[in-house]
């Protein structure tokens, strides 16, 4: 096994540019890594190793010509399979587009491509981004390094388990509800969903178009930093992208100065339901938060206790009506077209084959609430608590810089523990939906492991509208006083594989 793989995506950048390694070895590297352990975790759904190895080749020319070259050019980094790339299956974690060939690239894949990264492959999912686990992914679920019978979180479980696994130092996930944070939190890596509108979504397929968003993920802060300096920015192509300047998140990612900072923590979230060392983990990192010089206030969000409620109208309706596209007759798969059935035959065969249980699940449940007679009751109301929910947080925002609590309730549980049980598995998202409702950043990190399991904790931050470099100020802080308390970073103690 090369020692190439349990370098960060920093460190690879010195060698990188120095060039005492050469892109071409990183990228093979991790490629070895790939074809070792992936048969047993699953992380990626298909592997473009000649697409990496010419991306690679590129780099290394480009270098050897003396062009100057951004900080993660030759980097490699897993790519989450609902974003659009020319020429690479994007199947989205279902069988609707499972022979879908895009025709382009979506507009992080072309910043991350400009920028040299180089992309390994396509990770798993679950299908459409719906779900808290990736088991809902119709190839089959991910497996977490560090218990290969547990989840990897989800619905970005691939992304989250080849950043645990040592199969990519980078990746990209999108989180309409915390498919970024809560795969991070219970794999011991660090993601963040950035402010709605910071990064652009033309080529990311559509889940909750008002609550989605793409956001960087890697195995340490500043890593993170990089790769979200990458991808944000201005994009005329997306309607939602915000025409302003980026945070500056890679220097507060350097900094990691929180002396005299406010800091809340969410008195809805972490309580009743949290898992006794989730919620020991997370007392313990507000102590280290104080002794860095931060003000620990209590902050209390009443609303936030109906947020997983209006979560769970609210994507659905949106959800119902993103999906309705995939009918067979437009796009993707058409079953049962034998030129005897009619169009809504074929619709509806296509439409039962083609989606798994959850995604009809939501399709049924969305179409209801946006059912005249409903709309009002369900839809409606839903979108009012979204309104209290973003003065909840406005009012705390005029108290404090960020606000913290656990990341997920509990550590990572079983494959197929909650597989019967959709509220179980919904309830996975009680403490990352609020800010997909509101429109803020979030960040998850890991701040240990859990005494009862030894599976990994994460605590998240979260912060204004367009102020993502707080989380990265605020997570480095941390990040760094606990490494120095563990004495290596959480992963290097990783049983897994
Ligand atoms: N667990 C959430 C859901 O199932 C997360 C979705 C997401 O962020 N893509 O809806």
């Amino acid at each position: 096994m090369s020692e190439l793989i349990r370098k960060d995506a920093s460190e690879l950048s010195g060698l990188l540019e120095s060039r005492e390694v050469s892109a071409v070895e990183v990228a093979q590297a991790h490629l070895d890594r790939i074809a070792d352990v992936d048969g047993a975790v699953r992380a990626f759904l298909h592997v473009d190793t000649e697409g990496a190895l010419n991306a690679a080749k590129n780099v290394d020319a480009k270098r050897a010509a003396g062009e100057k070259l951004g900080a993660l050019a030759g980097v490699p980094l897993g790519l989450k399979d609902i974003l659009a790339t020319k020429g690479l299956p994007t199947t989205v974690g279902s069988k609707m587009l499972e022979n879908w060939i895009p025709p382009y690239d979506a507009t992080v894949v072309t910043r991350m491509r400009e920028a040299g990264i180089v992309i390994l492959g396509k990770t798993n999912m679950d299908e459409f981004a719906m779900g808290s686990s990736t088991e809902h992914s119709a190839f089959g679920p991910t497996h977490n390094p560090w218990d290969l019978e547990r989840i990897p979180g989800g619905s970005g479980g691939g992304s989250s388990a080849c950043l645990a696994a040592f199969e990519a130092p980078l990746a990209i996930g999108t989180d309409t509800g915390g498919s970024i944070r809560q795969p991070a939190a219970v794999t011991g890596t660090v993601g963040v969903k950035p402010t709605y509108g910071g990064v652009s979504r033309y080529g990311a397929v559509a889940l909750a178009s008002s609550l989605d968003q793409i956001g960087p993920c890697g195995r340490t802060v500043l890593d993170t930093a990089l790769l979200h300096e990458v991808i944000a920015g201005f994009d005329s192509m997306d309607q939602t992208s915000i025409n302003a300047p980026v945070p500056a998140v890679v220097e507060a990612a350097k900094r990691g100065d929180i002396k005299g900072m406010k800091i809340g923590v969410v008195r809805e979230l972490g309580g009743e339901g949290y898992q006794a060392g989730v919620r020991q983990r997370f007392d313990e990192a507000v102590v280290v938060l104080q002794s860095l010089g931060a003000e620990i206030v209590e902050v209390s969000c009443p609303s936030f206790d109906y947020a997983l409620a209006a979560y769970y109208l609210i994507l659905p309706s949106e959800c119902s009506s993103n999906l309705a596209k995939f009918d067979g007759i437009r796009f993707g798969l058409r079953v049962g077209d034998d030129g005897s059935r009619s169009v809504e035959q074929v619709m509806s065969q296509t439409r039962a084959e083609g989606f798994g249980d959850e995604v009809i699940r939501r399709i049924m449940l969305g179409t209801y609430a946006l059912s005249a007679g409903y709309y009002d009751a369900y839809y409606g109301q839903a979108q009012k608590i979204r309104t209290l929910i973003a003065q909840d947080f406005a009012k705390a925002f005029s108290q404090v810089d960020v606000l913290i609590s656990p990341t997920a309730p509990t550590t990572a549980f079983k494959i197929g523990e909650k597989l019967d049980d959709p509220l179980a598995m919904y309830l996975n998202d009680v403490a990352t939906i609020p800010v997909n409702l509101a429109g803020l950043p979030g960040m998850s990190l890991p701040i240990g492991l859990a005494p009862e399991d030894n599976l990994p904790v994460g605590l998240q931050i979260m912060a204004p509208a367009m102020a993502d470099d707080r989380l990265y100020n605020v997570g480095a802080a941390l990040e760094r006083a606990l490494v120095a308390q563990w004495g290596a970073p959480i992963l290097s103690s990783m049983a897994g594989v």
